[in-house]
C-alpha cells in the first residue's frame, strides 16, 4: 500500500483530500511529524508553493526512517487560493495570511473573510466573480530515497463573493464562495456537494488517473 504524507496541519483540507482519495492509501500529515521544517510560501505561483512544499518535505523524509521502511511512499503538497476578479486577483498566494499584517503568519478566517466583504463593499454582485484554485505536487521518494520532479495536477472552481457569510461547513472563505450554478455558499452546501466540484476535488481526480495509469 503507498503511503501518502499529506503536507498540511489543516484538519479541513486532510478531511476533504481523504473523501476524495478513498482508502487506497495510507494516510500521514505534519501531525504525525512535529520536527517537520515549516517551509516558507513565499513562491508567487500555487504551482511554485505547491513544489517547494513538496520537494522540501520529500528531501527531509528521505533521510528518515520512514522512507527505508516503505516500498512506497509519496509527499501531497496542495497551494490553493481564491482569486477575486475584481481585486485583479487578490487574495491569491496570499489568501491564508490576507488579513494578516505580519504576511509570514496565517490570519484567522474570520478576520480574511471580513477583510475581503470590506474591499468588496462597493462591487455590484455582477462583478463579484472569482474562483478557487488548486494546485496539488506530488513528489515519489523511491526505496533509494531518490526523489523525482513532482508532478503536478491543478482544478479551478468558478464563482462568486457573496455580501455576507453564511454557512457552517467547509472553512476558509467557503461562507462567502457560491459557485457557479448554485445559490448556496461552500459552507452552506457541504462537504458531499464540494467535494463533487471544488477546485481541490478537480485536482485530485487528475491525481487519481495518474496513479491508476502509472
Ligand atoms: P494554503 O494552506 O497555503 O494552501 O492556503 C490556502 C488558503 O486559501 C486557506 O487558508 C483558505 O483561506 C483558502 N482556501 C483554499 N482552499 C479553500 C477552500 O476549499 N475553501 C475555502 N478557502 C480555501
Amino acid at each position: 500500500m503507498t503511503t501518502l504524507l499529506i503536507a498540511t496541519r489543516n484538519a479541513h483540507k486532510v478531511g476533504e483530500i481523504r473523501a476524495i482519495l478513498g482508502d487506497r492509501f495510507q494516510f500521514l500529515t505534519l501531525n504525525d511529524f512535529p520536527a517537520a521544517p515549516k517551509v516558507v510560501e513565499d513562491d508567487d505561483t500555487f504551482a511554485g508553493n505547491a513544489t517547494k512544499k513538496a520537494l522540501e518535505l520529500a528531501k527531509w523524509l528521505s533521510n528518515s526512517s520512514l522512507a527505508t521502511c516503505h516500498s512506497s511512499l509519496m509527499v501531497l503538497a496542495d497551494d490553493s487560493g481564491l482569486e477575486v476578479d475584481a481585486l485583479n486577483g487578490a487574495p491569491g498566494v496570499h489568501s491564508a495570511r490576507f488579513a494578516a499584517l505580519d504576511k509570514t503568519e496565517n490570519s484567522h478566517d474570520a478576520d480574511n473573510n471580513a477583510k475581503l466583504l470590506r474591499l468588496l463593499k462597493d462591487v455590484p454582485l455582477e462583478k463579484r466573480n472569482g474562483r478557487f484554485r488548486c494546485v496539488i505536487a506530488l513528489a515519489e521518494i523511491n526505496p533509494q530515497s531518490a526523489i523525482r520532479n513532482p508532478q503536478l495536477f491543478d482544478g479551478a472552481c468558478e464563482g462568486r463573493i457573496q455580501y455576507t457569510a453564511s454557512g457552517g461547513g467547509g472553512f476558509g472563505y467557503d461562507p462567502l464562495f457560491v459557485p457557479d450554478g448554485f445559490t448556496e455558499t461552500f459552507a452552506e452546501l457541504g462537504e458531499d456537494v464540494k467535494n463533487q466540484l471544488s477546485h481541490r476535488a478537480q485536482a485530485l481526480e487528475k491525481l487519481k488517473l495518474f496513479l491508476t495509469t502509472k
